[in-house]
């Protein structure tokens, strides 16, 4: 039998079908869904302001009778609706413009409810507030109490909505059940600090949640529904991780050095402390019999990808092949260019797979030959199908969802994973969304590099910037300079505006070189304008975001973005990782036309900290999860009162509860 709480809303009495249509429209199907329809704000209707009191531009709760209502027509089909209103302190004017249907629902003598701004103190005047009609049957539900107010669609009362959730509450709060029987951490009840109350029952939440008997319940109910959020995630991710360990069985792959060796050796720089140790790290876990799953997060230019080709290196020591996938052609040919150059030597053979198009390497590829395949998304196709895949690497993970991640992975059986980023990844982040994998941090860049400057600008300043850059540029340095209006990125009209840009570019800089980047063009010209640019034929990389990632030209000094403000904080902390590669200073400009705070804000996070994971913590709280992890990140799970950029308390309070009820339970 169903559970009460998966009764389909319209089997309730007084639901008809177009309530329910209705209803459905808010993704309300069940008696369950209804229950946890959030308020999306509340009104305290113990309180009401009198009319005389109201203030200018102060939202103002009022309650009152009507004593006149109209419909004026003006001029062509314009109309404005009017309701006069009487609290016994004063009258209130109302006006809503041209929704003449609103006649319908007022009629003089009755009470109402109105909640809204003062445009105008003579007479005072409240245009388009919200409003309610108070029928004095129903007072226990929506007056003298605080008041839900909920997310509504075409055709559906407030009240009729809040009294269906009253009666759902009446009929089924005893069905609402706690997710976990026992709430203790370490033996502690949880405890809502913002009120300094024991957390309530999940049920007693629900209650607050609609009805709250305090303003502070609402806080109260918010925490407790959150914490349910968090263990019903931390259940997903820990039974994902014990099915892993229980089941799967990956092949062994700790190497024996003998690849590794000749490599360290040649590559021409010791290994950081950082690096170091995350290999060690990595080793344990391809030793071993249960697939590694790792996220090794290390800020731009910290020195991943040697990390990542001395975990292949280990694999293939064993005997096993190794995939590479990175979000982009550029950065797949810059990876086929780094470890052709390194692993070809060793007799390793490389292939690379991008853009549909595969480029076999110069080394035999005879049989038992050793492989390590390179590419983009062509590397999920069907088509690719590896021999005996010991390892996977995603390079900028980000940039990829977690759907894609596990579609390569199951070109093998139970390969090892290490997935690699450069966003900084704040913790209530990594025990959520990340929480099925463990996290190694290269905190520590290599060294001899010199400092980067970071200037925020407005655009009148651009005359001054471009010969600033020109300097640089005479002592021999290169720029990138990132023009991307981002609602029309590699659009047709966005490569135009590109393109002038690029013009206008090449005067300035003449007779230093310019090349253009954008999406549009073919994989073969990005290479080409690439190579040139990483090979000082180019001087000025004019580009739209697909710079972002991986890109190593030690040489570029200066980054110019243009349009900064609308770009996430984690997002410009990569496109400033491209410079400062080099022994030499760097500039970061940012030219920002945003005018808002927030605009001011973000940047001047920028322009303080070069810490990557103040910068990620910044990005969260100002952005959310979905923003600092990029767009294409599908992996974000829907919270509906979790707020990760504040929750990491609760978080960590989710993993233990549900940690040490599966102890128990396993006992
Ligand atoms: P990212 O972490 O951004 O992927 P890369 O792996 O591209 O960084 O490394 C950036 C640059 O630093 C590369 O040119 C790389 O060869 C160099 N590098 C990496 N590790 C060291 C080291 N330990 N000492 C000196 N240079 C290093
Ligand atoms: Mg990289």
């Amino acid at each position: 039998m169903a559970h009460p709480l998966q009764t389909p809303l319209g089997q309730l009495p007084g639901v008809g079908s177009e309530r329910a249509g209705q209803l459905q429209r808010l993704e309300l199907g069940t008696v369950g869904d209804l229950l946890l329809h959030r308020p999306r704000r509340y009104e305290d209707r113990r309180h009401f302001q009198p009319v005389a009191t109201l203030r200018l531009d102060q939202p103002a709760l009022v309650c009152g009778k009507i004593i006149a209502a109209g419909l004026r027509r003006l001029r062509g089909a314009r109309s404005v609706f009017e309701l006069v209103i009487d609290d016994g302190s004063g009258r209130l004017h109302c006006r809503w413009w041209n929704l003449p249907f609103m006649e319908k629902y007022f009629k003089t003598g009755e009470e109402v409810v109105v909640f809204g701004k003062p445009a105008s103190l003579r007479p005072l005047t409240l245009d388009h507030p919200e409003t309610e009609i108070i029928q004095r049957m129903e007072t226990s539900v929506h007056l003298n109490r605080i008041v839900p107010i909920y997310p509504l669609t075409e055709g559906l009362p407030q009240r009729w909505l809040r009294s269906l959730v009253w009666r759902v509450l009446e009929q089924f709060e005893s069905a609402i059940a706690e997710p976990r029987p026992d709430l203790r951490v370490a033996g502690q009840p949880i405890v809502v600090e913002a009120a300094s109350v024991p957390a309530p029952t999940r049920a007693q939440a629900v209650r607050m949640l609609h009805f709250p008997e305090e303003t502070a319940d609402q806080e109260i109910a918010r925490h407790r529904l959150a914490l349910d959020e968090y263990i019903e995630l931390q259940i997903a991710i820990q039974t994902r991780r014990r099915n892993l360990e229980k089941n799967a069985r990956a092949l062994p792959c700790a190497g024996d050095n003998r690849l590794i060796k000749p490599f360290l050796a040649a590559l021409g720089f010791d290994l950081t402390a950082a690096q170091t140790s995350v290999l060690r790290a990595i080793r344990l876990d391809m030793a071993g019999p249960t697939p590694m799953r790792r996220l090794l997060q290390g800020d731009v230019g910290s020195g991943k990808t040697v990390v990542a080709a001395c975990a292949a290196l280990m694999a293939l020591e064993s005997g096993a092949s190794v995939a590479l996938m990175a979000p982009t052609e550029i950065l797949a040919e810059q990876h086929g260019h780094n470890f052709r150059r390194w692993f070809e030597a060793l007799g390793i053979a490389v292939e690379v797979r991008a853009g549909g198009r595969e480029q076999l390497s110069l080394a035999p590829f005879g049989a038992g030959t050793m492989r390590f395949y390179i590419g983009t998304h062509a590397l999920l196709e069907a088509t690719f199908t590896p021999e005996k895949l010991g390892l996977v690497i995603i390079d900028e993970q980000h940039k990829f969802g977690v759907a894609q991640r596990e579609q390569l992975v199951r070109k093998g059986a139970y390969p090892h994973l290490l997935v690699m980023t450069a966003t900084p990844i704040p913790r209530t982040l990594g025990l959520t969304l990340y929480g099925d994998l463990d996290i190694s941090v290269i905190d520590q860049s290599p060294p001899g590099r010199g400092r980067i400057k970071t200037f925020v600008r407005e655009r009148a300043s651009l005359p001054k910037v471009w010969p600033f850059i020109a300097r640089e540029l005479a002592k021999g340095r290169q720029a990138y300079v990132v023009y991307s209006r981002l609602e029309e990125e590699d659009s047709a009209a966005g490569v135009k505006a590109v393109t002038k840009e690029f013009h206008n570019l090449e005067k300035i800089f003449a007779p230093s070189r310019v090349g253009l980047l954008h999406g549009r063009l073919s994989s073969l010209e990005k290479e080409r304008i690439m190579s040139d640019f990483a090979a000082n034929r180019v001087q000025v990389l004019l580009a739209t975001t697909v710079v972002e990632v991986g890109l190593d030209v030690p040489n570029a000094t200066v980054m110019v973005v243009e349009n900064a403000e609308q770009f996430g904080l984690a997002q410009l902390h990569q496109l400033r990782g491209r410079i400062g590669r080099g022994a030499n200073d760097a500039y970061c400009i940012l030219i920002s036309a945003g005018k808002t705070e927030e605009a001011r804000r973000r940047l001047k996070v920028m322009k303080e900290t070069s810490d990557g994971f103040r910068i990620a913590e910044a990005d969260l709280q100002l952005r959310g999860p979905g923003e600092l992890l990029g767009r294409q990140q599908s992996g974000v799970p829907p919270l509906r009162f979790g707020d990760l950029s504040r929750d990491i308390k609760l978080v960590e309070q989710a993993r233990e509860i549900v940690l040490e009820t599966t102890v128990s339970s396993s006992c």
